[in-house]
């Protein structure tokens, strides 16, 4: 349901991946690993098109492009398939918790601003935040922010929800609140990838783990499987330092 092929992204001189190739089916869980500056976060942004690819076809659900010939509506399309969670949440900060969530379901799926905020407060108790809805993201902690960058990916109802490092720029204290609220989305069957270092949460939800290194997927396997019998020299290298 969801193909990548071929996918080139480059700046300037600099190419960071000339043709990554990856699928998903629906409501599978893949867990990106690999090295700093490798190219993770851009093939996230190449995916939902904050960056655009060079080249490759993106295939999410029933919508295939070409890159180098998207059209607006075709990109427009897309965003809507794939939702964004930020390392740095990237709340709007003079919004509520409430209007954060019911934002996009406004400006993006045109809903009344009574629908979007009923749908919103519904988020916001799967997200246990309730209490919290008509807080601005400066007096919540980074994990209740993360929580409500969270829920407003799941306002967008993608096919997708593209994780980068999300939880990277927590406190301690914060992380396990937030990959708990992934966890609980991974047994709802949300389809995901995630960009993270918490190999345990790797090893508890991922259905796969793709290793990267220098632009290129190296291997990819279940998590029991790459942690332990890496094949790769490189992935060996880079699980000895991380394990
Ligand atoms: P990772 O997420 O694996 O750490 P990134 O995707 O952030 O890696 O970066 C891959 C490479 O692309 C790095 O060399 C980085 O400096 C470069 N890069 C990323 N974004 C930009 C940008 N907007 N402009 C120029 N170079 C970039
Ligand atoms: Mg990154």
């Amino acid at each position: 349901m969801i193909e990548l092929k071929g996918l080139r992204k480059q700046f300037g001189d600099q190419v960071v991946f000339d043709a990554i190739d990856l699928q998903l089916s629906r409501g599978e869980i893949i867990v990106v690993v690999g090295p700093s500056g490798t190219g993770k976060s851009t093939l996230l942004r190449c995916i939902n098109f904050l960056e655009r690819p060079d080249a490759g076809q993106l295939t999410v659900g029933d919508l295939q492009v070409d890159v180098t010939r998207a059209t607006q509506a075709q990109i427009l399309a897309l965003r809507r398939r794939t939702a964004f969670v930020f390392q740095n949440y990237a709340l709007f900060a003079n919004k509520t918790a409430l209007e954060n969530i019911a934002e996009g379901m406004i400006v993006v799926d045109r809903l009344s601003k009574r629908e979007a905020h009923a749908r919103a407060r519904k988020i916001l108790e799967r997200i246990g935040l309730a209490d919290k809805a008509d807080a601005y993201p400066a007096s919540l902690s980074g994990g209740q922010q993360q929580r409500v960058g969270i829920g407003r990916a799941m306002a967008a109802n993608a096919e997708v929800i593209l994780f980068d490092e999300p939880t990277s720029a927590l406190d301690p204290q914060w992380v396990e609140e937030v990959l708990g609220l992934m966890k609980q989305l991974a047994a709802e069957h949300q389809t995901m990838i995630v960009v993270t270092h918490e190999m345990q949460f790797a090893r508890d939800v991922a259905d796969r783990v793709v290793f990267m290194d220098e632009g290129r997927i190296i291997e990819q396997a279940p998590p029991a499987t790459l942690f332990s019998q890496p094949r790769d020299e490189r992935t060996q290298r880079f699980l000895k330092k991380i394990l």
